[in-house]
């Protein structure tokens, strides 16, 4: 969330960030609602200060008469006060509903507009490599290999399921054990994380809990709710807590399931593994000074793009159009990699997103840290970003490795973990 009071002293200029981001609020009511209530709320004081007051004098009243008209003043004092209090949780209720609505605000460089356009800046050092034979998606390769079986997860927990077995196990480890490795070497502390978290935690971090529109599955009966990423509970961690200035930045990578509901995504390419109700994330995240935040998010997507180089996998960075920036990020880069069986003769797919969050999510979380020397505190700036999603890295792998016998090469850096250098090896 945003401060208030910028909002206030700001509210064209938050009107329009609104505008380009295809947020409808209306920036103008809130800041006169807001502005109603802190006029408000000093009358409410000043009826209470003067209700106190008459109380008070009540002992002193020298007979009886003047005991009941003071008695009555006081009530009316108070009739007032609630009057005037009734009023002002009628506009916070207004007020609240607009401010959550409120995005961050916006890097100068993001592109304007909507989805498509969103702007290529950068391409992997991989090139698409031309694949002079019969191209099979990863669903036929996952079926041809006895990798992957999507109908028997519909049968155990609706479409959108699966299980993967044989090497697509060892694959899914060997990318975890990869990420995590190479992660920790650049000082990310490695994190296995929950894979559930209450609603606050869900709620702070920017996702919506419980409703018809929401991401999130919610447990009946209980404040819990399956994580759709571990940027929910690592962004948690801290919530309600002060750092130190000199344990900025914070680093962490964390292990996690992530499950979504995909409201809304119905029509959207998602066969196979593309567009699933549960995945493996290793999810990077930063707390950090504000201004560390902006090196941050450049060295996230450093990471990322180092990461697809190693798999030897092609791809091209995006950076994200105002439009579809959702409510927390102040800029966003995605990697989207090359998917030589998707579509009608290949197309990229998102396969990384990275935001730097500056300090919407730290607001909301109540995440400060302390300078030294200083009594004050401030908000860090949290940034997250993919490190491998796991489902969409294989479909990746898998349709980019192929040979024309069917055969899939392992990515050189994977073999120390699959214990091999080809799946479905014919010789
Ligand atoms: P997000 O947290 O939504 O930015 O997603 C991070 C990454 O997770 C995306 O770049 C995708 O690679 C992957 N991802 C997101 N949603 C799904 C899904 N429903 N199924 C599989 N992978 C997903």
């Amino acid at each position: 969330m945003l401060d208030p009071r910028f909002i206030l002293e700001n509210v064209e200029l938050v009107q329009e960030n609104c505008d380009i981001r295809g947020v409808k609020a209306d920036v103008a009511r809130y800041a006169q609602l807001e502005t109603e209530r802190r006029t408000l709320q000093q009358e409410v004081e000043e009826l209470s200060r003067q209700a106190n007051q008459v109380s008070k004098s009540i002992g002193k009243a020298k007979d009886d008469a003047e005991r009941e008209a003071r008695k009555e003043e006081g009530r009316m004092l108070r009739e007032q006060k609630d009057a005037k209090q009734a009023e002002i949780d009628r506009i916070v209720a207004e007020a609240g509903a607009i401010y959550s609505h409120i995005p961050n605000l916006t890097h100068p460089e993001s592109p304007r507009g909507g989805e498509e356009d969103s702007r290529e800046i950068r391409r992997g050092a991989v090139e698409v490599r031309p694949l002079r034979f019969p191209i099979q998606d990863h669903v036929e390769l996952g079926e041809q290999h006895k990798l992957i079986d999507l109908e028997g997860g519909a049968r155990i927990a609706g479409h959108g399921f699966y299980f993967l077995q044989n090497e697509a196990v060892l694959l899914e480890l060997a990318l975890q054990q990869f990420a995590v490795e190479y992660l920790m070497k650049e000082g990310f502390v490695p994190m296995i994380t929950p894979d559930l978290a209450r609603g606050d935690i869900v709620q702070g971090v920017g996702f919506v809990p419980r409703g018809p529109e929401t991401q999130i599955y919610s447990i009946e009966n209980f404040d819990l709710n399956l994580v759709a990423t571990a940027e929910i509970t690592l962004g948690g961690l801290y919530a309600g807590q002060v750092l130190e200035e000199e344990q900025l930045p914070i680093k962490l990578v964390g292990i996690s399931h992530c499950y979504r509901t995909e409201a809304g995504a119905a029509g959207r390419a998602s066969r196979g593994l593309y567009r699933v109700h549960q995945f493996t994330k290793i999810e990077m995240f930063a707390f950090t000074a504000p201004e560390q935040s902006e090196d941050m998010h450049n060295y996230f997507l450093d990471l990322e793009c180092g990461l697809f180089d190693e798999l030897g996998l092609p791809y091209k960075v995006i950076d994200i159009a105002t439009g579809d920036l959702g409510g927390p990020a102040y800029r966003k880069f995605d990697l989207e990699a090359w998917m030589p069986g998707r579509g009608n003769g290949g197309e990229y797919g998102e396969v990384t997103s990275t935001s730097n969050c500056t300090d919407y999510q730290a607001r909301r979380l109540d995440v400060r840290y302390k300078k030294k020397g200083e009594k004050g505190t401030h908000f860090v700036h949290t940034l997250n970003g993919t490190a491998i999603a796991v489902s969409r890295a294989m479909i990746a792998i898998l349709e980019n490795c192929q040979q024309p016998d069917g055969s899939i090469i392992v990515p050189e850096v994977l073999r120390k973990w699959v214990g091999k250098d080809r799946i479905g090896a014919t010789d």
